[in-house]
């Protein structure tokens, strides 16, 4: 059966069903007013208006399934918020670098940030525009340089005094001027995961706040640069708006004591890293992370870049996976489902914890371990859901568009997800499934 160009119609809200997922928070409307994409509909777990088990049926196990209305929906309402004042979203392509959701993002006129020549080469092929791509990373190596000269990348965010040298040198190669923006370190505790924190002194990320007065005169020296703005990005998953206000203030300072000197900065740069809600967080909303940043720039003649990656992609996507194997023990019961810690990292990681969905609505149940085929006791997707299962059952992990795919790996020699993006009733298929043969096609066996 072929889901694209056969489409399901659409249900109507009465026939919801009653479902809560585990955190007890009935499904529906959210309070912002907003439609949920991933619905029951009749007792089945939908993406939009299809459901899950159509897609499982058609593409296989483990599958991402993305919605574009909530991609849509999200880039959207971040860049409605601060519709006030001159911005740019810049959305991190390494939350989920996937083309189809690079060229949603590309059309919506979105920027995005780059951590590499591998992303930039997707930003581009997604037909994303190179004059809204500002390049991020402590490791740009002078190949990743030029590829960005060349494309007319809008920004560089340049994190040590070494790499602004390399900078000059290349660009004086390449006969071009590159536009840059210190990546200072703020010095503020976002209070996040250790992993995802960087914008604290011990972080290898950026530019001691301390340095950058000298390296911004330096920087003002060189013929092949010219310096545009400053920024930061202080961690990932961030709950509070305290931490990013004080990072502009930082920055905002810098600012100053650049504009005495006689350097003008174009724009500020606030990085990304708003959190979103997995369990039972509850990150600022996007309106009020707008008024309080917008509140310290006042109007001061600056532009406003943002790097969002988590808040934008997190909500739009699921895991979908099905339950190979149930093992009822004396301790715990597993459930051994075909998607891995290869598939989705985050668990395995970070502790991080997504909602466990049936994909048919049941109540009931055992507590399991939802754990995955992966040779490794740290392979598991959730612990102690309660949930009534059968082997062959289908189940979504939730919340799995950002860090998810683009995390993924294939260890234990398994071919990554296939990925599906839903659109109203229709599912399109926008990556397939990795052949055994792929992933074997740069190897050779010694003469
Ligand atoms: C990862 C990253 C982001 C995005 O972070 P989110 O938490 O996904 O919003 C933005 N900027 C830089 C430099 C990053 O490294």
């Amino acid at each position: 059966m072929r889901l694209q160009g056969s489409p399901v119609p659409a249900e109507d809200e009465a026939g919801s069903a009653e479902a809560r997922n585990s955190a007890g928070i009935p499904f529906g409307r959210k309070k912002t007013g907003r439609v949920n994409p991933f619905d029951y509909r009749n007792n089945e777990l939908h993406a939009e208006s299809v459901p899950l088990s159509r897609i499982a049926e058609r593409y296989g196990t483990p599958c991402y399934v993305y919605s574009r209305a909530a991609l849509t929906e999200s880039w959207r309402a971040f860049d409605d918020a601060f519709a006030g004042r001159d911005h740019l979203v810049c959305y991190a392509v390494k939350a989920n670098s996937t083309l189809a959701v690079l060229n949603l993002l590309a059309r919506l006129g979105s920027g995005f940030d780059i951590v590499s020549g591998g992303e930039l080469a997707r930003v581009l092929a997604a037909g994303g525009d190179p004059r809204k791509v500002v390049f991020s990373g402590v490791g740009k190596s002078a190949g990743e340089m030029r590829q960005a000269l060349s494309a007319d990348i809008l920004c560089f965010n340049v994190e040590s005094e070494s790499e602004l040298a390399r900078l000059e040198a290349v660009a004086a190669q390449a006969g071009k001027t590159a536009a840059v923006s210190l990546r200072v370190n703020p010095d503020v505790d976002p209070r996040t995961h250790p992993y995802i924190a960087t914008g604290l002194k011990q972080n290898k990320f950026g530019i001691a706040y301390e340095d950058a007065l000298d390296l911004y005169r330096r920087a003002r020296t060189m013929r092949h640069l010219t310096v545009a703005g400053v920024g930061c990005h202080i961690g990932s998953q961030l709950t509070e708006l305290a931490p990013f206000v004080s990072a502009l203030d930082r920055m905002l300072g810098l600012a100053d004591r650049l504009q005495a000197e006689g350097i003008t900065l174009t724009h500020v740069d606030i990085g990304g890293g708003l959190g979103i809600r997995y369990r039972d967080e509850s990150p600022p909303a996007v309106a009020d992370y707008a008024r309080a940043l917008a509140g310290r720039l006042g109007n001061r003649a600056v532009k406003l870049l943002l790097e969002p990656g988590r808040a934008l992609a997190g909500h739009a996507g699921l895991l979908l996976t099905r339950v190979e194997y149930l093992k009822h023990g004396r301790e715990r019961n597993f459930a051994v489902v075909d998607a891995a810690m290869n598939d989705l990292l985050r668990p395995a990681l970070y502790d991080a914890w997504h909602d466990v969905l049936p994909v048919v609505a049941a109540s009931g149940g055992r507590v399991y371990e939802i754990v995955g085929p992966v040779c490794e006791s740290g392979d598991f997707l959730a612990h102690a859901r309660t949930l009534a299962l059968r082997e062959g059952d289908l189940l979504a992990i939730m919340t799995a568009g950002a860090y998810g795919m683009s995390m993924s790996s294939n260890y234990n020699t398994r071919p990554r997800a296939a990925e599906v993006m839903v659109d109203g009733a229709q599912a399109h298929l926008v990556r397939e499934r990795e052949a055994l043969s792929e992933l074997m096609a740069r190897e050779m066996p010694l003469p």
